[in-house]
């Protein structure tokens, strides 16, 4: 993009906004030229970051009365610019928005009731709060970012000199003032005073940059040049300067790692998500000399405090931490005009010289989010360190955001979390069968899952953020002991433990059984799950909540067959392994309970071949065989899973030690 063609673009007459030909009959194009270049700003993380920035387009319209009507489309809340679609955008009529840009004040509850009222569709997003911010922009397209670069420079200690030099008339300047109803007001004011046809943008100190123009292209266009000018800038001015000391080598200190999110989800009141963030930049960012001094400042743009909290923990005092943040809200609390609900005062960043930088969230989804403002915040304050120092918005105004009224309203409507939300839970052979459905009994119950199993698909098992499939062979201590690794730096800890993994060899007598196939029976359904316990009790014992164990039994326990020896003893002794376990653990609050599924056929052992053959031997039709107990009733994989899941729900919190048949009843086993 040339200098010269952003100029002649900008010299272009549009005063007050004006209908291009043709326009009526073509919304949708325009509409969908406004949703690519959201996208295309979108997707480059360095412009915005989950649901930061805002777009719009202005379109004449007729109503259902035939009369034009100029409506503004802009982001709707709740909509991320890279996958933002035409539903996202909520028509504001811009006449009105115009007017409320004229009132002496409004609260933010207020103008949000003014949105929601001039929508022109009544299934429509809430409008993104800077409507009123676009509406008085007399362009047809306008685009927001918070552009990494920018915010460098404007939280540099010259950031705002810098700025004015780079810029020049170009744009115009806004000093910070808090996003909402008095920004947009402040930015009516001055666009009427200063807004002439070579202005390309606005500058928003400490906060953003907007661009606008009289299409789709030539705003993306000129946000980009924007960006790129500080980019440049940034290229050739920040100075490097070593400040990291060598990071502590990693001493495979998990269990502390474990602690360490207890300790943050009991300072939340809730359990907590916190992922490990590795890489060399973040390992050093964390081990720089003057940490305390660059990481204390406060947000890159101020509206990451919803996400981030003001400041970053050091190290692993929460304590320090929640007393603290318990002095910033009474400090600045009594300023506000109407009285605030204080937030948890458990971190969301944390930076530790030896786990580097660890995020930490309700869900896994949004640990994801943290750690990825903060990566670039890390490299925010590096630059601005580079131009002479980071230098972010005193606390009260990163408060008067923390705090805002359209925030606070959100807590009060906030809906229950599911039962297991911030919770970890391991679930051995989860590529199929029982335990694939109990892997969707817990995703579905909210807890975060690490599903291990020996076939390969078990990594692609589901791809969401909240679950983690690593192939693994459990007879593999080396192998288990890497996926618990794993496992626990992606989401803080193992919570809830589910034996699932097992075999079932061909029918064999005794009296011609090898003990290889003995042993192997014996190593892979009950050896496996010794190590299993021995190795993931640290974490239970140390859980957010409390910890919690399923075995997958059988009704071979109680009720055994003919020809299968070894999998009736392997299954027996796993049985009198959990219930030592539960009275060896009850003193940490970890609870071990079984269920005994029998004759489920929707898993990899049963086709259709062996099912029809097995039933045929008893004489019966397949579905007879299927039904085959005393409720006649067919026993599925996801039947066993609800059951085992809910075992480590509330309802049986107060139950250890417990077997449970879920086999459609067998007269041999009641
Ligand atoms: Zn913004």
């Amino acid at each position: 993009m040339s200098m010269q063609k952003i100029d002649s673009k900008a010299n272009q007459q549009k005063e007050n906004f004006k209908k291009p030909d043709g326009e009526d009959k073509d919304k949708s194009s325009v509409l969908e030229s406004r949703v690519h270049t959201s996208q295309l700003l979108g997707k480059n993380k360095s412009l915005v970051l989950h649901g930061g920035g805002n777009t719009s387009v202005k379109i004449i319209e007729k109503n259902i009365l035939g009369e034009e009507e100029e409506i503004l489309y802009v982001k709707g809340s709740g909509w991320d610019l890279e996958t933002i679609t035409a539903d996202g955008f909520s028509p504001v009529r811009v006449n009105h928005l115009k007017k409320l840009a004229e009132l002496v004040s409004l609260t933010d509850s207020d103008m949000v009731n003014e949105l929601v009222t001039h929508l022109t569709k009544s299934s429509a997003p809430v409008p993104s709060v800077e409507a009123i911010l676009h509406a008085v922009i007399p362009y047809k397209f306008v685009d927001h970012t918070h552009a990494d670069a920018i915010v460098a420079i404007s939280n540099s200690i010259n950031g705002e000199n810098i700025l004015r030099q780079l810029y020049g008339d170009e744009v115009i300047y806004i000093p910070y003032v808090m996003p909402g109803f008095d920004l947009s007001k402040l930015c009516a004011q001055q666009l009427k005073q200063e807004l002439t046809d070579d202005k390309i943008g606005i500058i928003l100190f400490h906060h953003g940059v907007f661009s606008f123009g009289e299409t789709a292209g030539e705003s993306y266009d000129r946000m980009l040049y924007l960006v790129e000018k500080s980019q440049e800038y940034l290229k050739s001015n920040v100075v490097t300067n070593d400040a990291g000391i060598t990071p502590k080598q990693d001493q495979n200190n998990l269990e502390d790692y474990a602690s360490l999110r207890k300790n943050i989800s009991q300072a939340a009141g809730f359990p907590v998500i916190m992922k490990r963030i590795y890489s060399e930049k973040t390992m050093s960012f964390s081990n720089r000399r003057d940490i305390g001094i660059v990481s204390q400042q406060g947000p890159a743009t101020p509206d990451h405090v919803i996400r981030t909290k003001r400041l970053p923990m050091l190290g692993r005092e929460v304590d320090k931490y929640v007393h603290d943040y318990k002095k910033y809200f009474e400090e600045n609390e009594p300023r506000a005009k109407d009285r605030k609900k204080i937030l948890d005062p458990a971190p969301r960043v944390v930076l530790d010289p030896e786990f580097g930088l660890c995020a930490v969230g309700r869900t896994s989804k949004d640990a994801n989010i943290v750690g990825d403002i903060y990566d670039h915040t890390i490299d925010i304050i590096e630059w601005a360190q580079g131009l002479g120092g980071y230098k972010a918005l005193p606390a009260k105004d990163i408060f008067d955001v923390e705090y805002w009224e359209l925030e606070q309203a959100k807590l009060n409507k906030l809906n229950k979390p599911p039962v297991f939300s911030g919770e970890v839970a391991l679930v051995t052979g989860a590529a199929s069968g029982i335990g694939k459905a109990c892997v969707e009994s817990l995703l579905n119950r909210g807890a975060a899952v690490v599903g291990i199993d020996i076939h390969a698909s078990i990594k692609n098992l589901h791809k969401r953020p909240d679950y983690l499939g690593i192939q693994c062979n459990v007879t593999s201590a080396s192998e288990l002991k890497g996926a618990i690794e794993k496992g626990v730096y992606e989401f803080g800890g193992i919570d809830m433990l589910v034996l699932n993994a097992g075999i079932f060899p061909p029918s064999q007598r005794i009296d011609s059984l090898p003990l290889s196939e003995w042993r192997n029976v014996m190593n892979i359904n009950l050896d496996a799950n010794l190590v299993l316990l021995n190795r993931v009790y640290p974490f239970l014992k140390v859980a957010a909540r409390e910890g919690r164990v399923v075995i997958i039994g059988s009704k071979n326990v109680s009720a055994p067959g003919p020809g299968a020896a070894a999998y009736s003893v392997s299954k027996a002794g796993l049985n009198q392994l959990a219930r030592v376990a539960a009275l060896e653990w009850g003193k940490d609050r970890i609870r071990i309970n079984t269920v005994h599924p029998n004759a489920v056929f929707d898993t990899g052992l049963w086709s259709d071949e062996i099912l029809s053959d097995r039933a045929k031997h008893y004489r019966l039709s397949v579905d007879e065989y299927k039904r085959a107990n005393v409720l006649q009733t067919e026993i599925k994989s996801a039947d066993v899973a609800e059951l085992a899941i809910e075992l480590c729900g509330p309802l049986f919190s107060k139950t250890t030690g417990a077997q449970i048949p879920v086999d459609g009843g067998n007269e041999r086993v009641i």
